[in-house]
């Protein structure tokens, strides 16, 4: 098993830190609540209750949470928007941050973007797109916040982070702050080397992303908001509102995950409360108080259909969280 990391489950937290959990409520105060269903914070509307949840909201409050969470010894984790995550019914023992850190920084000399890694990516794309300022024109529809976006290589209409990131500010695994710079994230296809640290234990690295800094370029206004606008507008004409996750899938190279489901008949299929939108066939929606255990089973469903009259593996571009593991240092 990987250092730093423990299977974990409600047993384990109550059986070596049995009173860790209200020591460090109350060493956190307001910003930490007991006992509170994820569902309310998911993009999707799914996930149980967080034994502890701390809301933070800015740069210092995240180093002094994890200072005081990594003292306690309690298993923890950080979230943004959690537009990505299949949190699980059963709920995340131990520490949940969620990141409302939003503060952003435009500097005019050097068309550079600092933003603190809570920021939402929508409002800051358009605030780019408003100055007349290149780079992240693709991101004005993108949800979620900063950090998400960095860990997954989040993009879309041909552009993603890696193409604009110029550094970032995170916390390695010993508590240190340090600078790093594209490379250092491995990033690939909707991928960095720290996604799905919140999901399995294979090659967790207990990283914090801070701060993240964007260079951008100057280009025509004009032309931004009308390319602005016919992102959005694809966006409305293709995907369906609601509660999802977005894509569930990864598109397989020179395919789309979603054709190949709907050419599998699955459009419109529905488990519990989740349902395949006859709209978008890789988009799953929570339509009845939908729950992890149903959205897992359109996934195997999915894929199955999909391997057995086309021979593709179909691989989840949403993490699936489970339980049992968490960072402890
Ligand atoms: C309707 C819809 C449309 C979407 N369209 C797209 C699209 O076009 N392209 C695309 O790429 N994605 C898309 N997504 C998926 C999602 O919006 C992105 O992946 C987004 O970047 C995730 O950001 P988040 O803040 O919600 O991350 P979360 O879901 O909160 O977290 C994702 C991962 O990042 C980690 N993480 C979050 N913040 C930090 C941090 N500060 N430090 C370290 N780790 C952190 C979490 O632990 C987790 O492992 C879509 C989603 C929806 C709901």
């Amino acid at each position: 098993m990987e250092a730093g990391f423990v299977t974990t489950t409600t047993d384990y937290v109550r059986r070596e830190h049995p009173d860790a959990l209200s020591a460090l409520a109350q060493s956190l105060g307001a910003c930490a609540r007991e006992n509170v269903l994820l569902s309310r914070y998911s993009a999707v509307g799914i996930g149980g209750p967080a034994d502890l949840l701390v809301v933070v909201q800015n740069r210092e409050q995240i180093l002094n949470v994890i200072r005081l969470t990594r003292a306690s010894g309690l298993p923890w984790r950080i979230f943004g928007g959690l537009t990505n995550l299949l949190l699980p019914d059963t709920g995340l023992r131990g520490v949940t941050i969620v990141n409302h850190a939003r503060a952003v920084d435009f500097s005019d000399a050097s068309y550079c973007v600092k933003a603190e890694s809570g920021a939402i990516v929508v409002q800051m794309a358009r605030e780019t797109v408003q100055r007349g300022w290149g780079g992240l024109t693709w991101a004005v529809g993108l949800p979620g916040t900063i950090g998400g976006a960095v860990i997954n290589n989040a993009g879309a209409f041909g552009g993603d982070i890696a193409g604009v990131l110029k550094c970032a500010e995170v916390i390695v695994p010993d508590g240190a702050v340090q600078v790093v710079d594209p490379d250092w994230f491995d990033f690939q296809y909707r991928f960095s080397r720290l996604k799905g640290m919140a999901a399995t234990l294979a090659g967790i690295v207990p990283v914090v992303v801070l701060t993240t800094t964007f260079r951008l370029r100057p280009r025509d206004g004009e032309s931004l908001q009308v390319k602005a606008a016919e992102y959005a507008e694809r966006r409305r004409r293709t995907q369906p509102p609601g509660k999802t996750l977005g894509s569930t899938f990864k598109n397989p190279p020179g395919d789309y995950a979603g054709r190949l489901i709907e050419a599998a008949g699955l459009k419109g299929t529905r488990c519990g409360g989740m349902i395949i939108s006859e709209q978008h066939a890789n988009f799953f929606m929570n339509v009845d108080r939908g729950t992890a255990a149903d959205y897992r089973a359109l996934i195997r469903l999915a894929q199955d259909e999909v391997l057995q009259q086309f021979g593709v593996q179909l691989e989840p571009e949403i993490e699936i969280v489970g339980e049992d593991t968490c960072r402890t240092k």
